[in-house]
């Protein structure tokens, strides 16, 4: 079918994406180097809340993959308009209502939000069988703020072993959102707790190999204690319109 010139693809030089993206990729390259780590070990979500399904196509282009999503209702609109991207991968990083959680668990491959066992229990139960386990990490309230979303420290323990025992679901690491902190100092010691949790749970025979923290402002102190995946939005997507 022929296409009129004005929906074609658009040509790379409109590609809006491909030097805010490659500049993070950059920083990443960067940060693991000065971390001694190996930049492959370190993985970026793309974290398109809020973006139109056409900027996610140009990310994609520039061979993005990793995908992360805040708002059920507007991550299945543009799931749905960008269906033929078959190899994009869909994390959900959102707060998690339970009444949601059926449709998170058809339509995502990895949650990095969980923190408490109920939700846990029905994304189990409603993950499809044809598909692959979910890949889950639990998200820690790393600063104990009353605000915010995430087990405690003290509650951890527990919610990883309920979550363990879930054949449908593949425990793979915690994930934090700390309190933003203007200062590397305090950024890696926030980060620091989430890698000591994670590595006591190692301790205790759980394999584990994630940690997903670090975002714009703060990926290379996350890189420096251990992320190995990085949610990085507003630097690569520009400033987000208010929701
Ligand atoms: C929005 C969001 C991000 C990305 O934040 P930026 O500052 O735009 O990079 C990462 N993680 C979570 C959980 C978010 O909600």
């Amino acid at each position: 079918m022929q296409l009129p010139t004005s929906n074609s693809t658009p040509a790379i030089s409109s590609n809006t994406i491909a030097d805010p993206l490659a500049k993070v990729t950059a920083r990443i390259q960067h940060a693991a180097e000065v971390a001694g780590r190996n930049a492959e070990t370190v993985r970026l979500i793309a974290v398109s809340k809020t973006q139109l399904a056409e900027a996610v196509a140009q990310a994609y282009a520039c061979g993005q993959r990793d995908f992360g999503e805040n708002y059920l209702q507007e991550a299945l609109e543009k799931q749905a308009a960008l269906t033929h991207l078959r190899d994009i991968v869909w994390h959900f990083i959102g707060p998690i209502q339970s009444n949601k959680t059926r449709a998170i668990a058809e339509n995502f491959a990895w949650i990095h939000s969980i923190d408490r066992e109920k939700v846990a229990q029905r994304l189990n139960d409603q993950r499809p069988a044809d598909l692959a386990p979910l890949q889950v990490c639990l998200q820690v309230n790393i600063d104990d703020e009353t605000t915010k979303s995430g087990t405690s420290l003290a509650e951890l323990p527990a919610l990883a072993k309920a979550v363990n025992q879930l054949p449908r679901l593949q425990l793979r690491g915690l994930m934090a959102l700390p309190a933003a902190a203007n200062n590397a100092d305090r950024q890696r010691l926030a980060f620091a707790k989430l890698r000591q949790a994670l590595q006591s749970l190692q301790a205790q025979g759980y394999v584990l190999d994630t940690l997903s923290m670090g975002m714009s402002g703060d990926m290379a102190a996350a890189i420096a204690e251990g992320a190995t995946m990085v949610r990085v939005g507003t630097d690569i997507f520009g400033v987000r319109s208010q929701k």
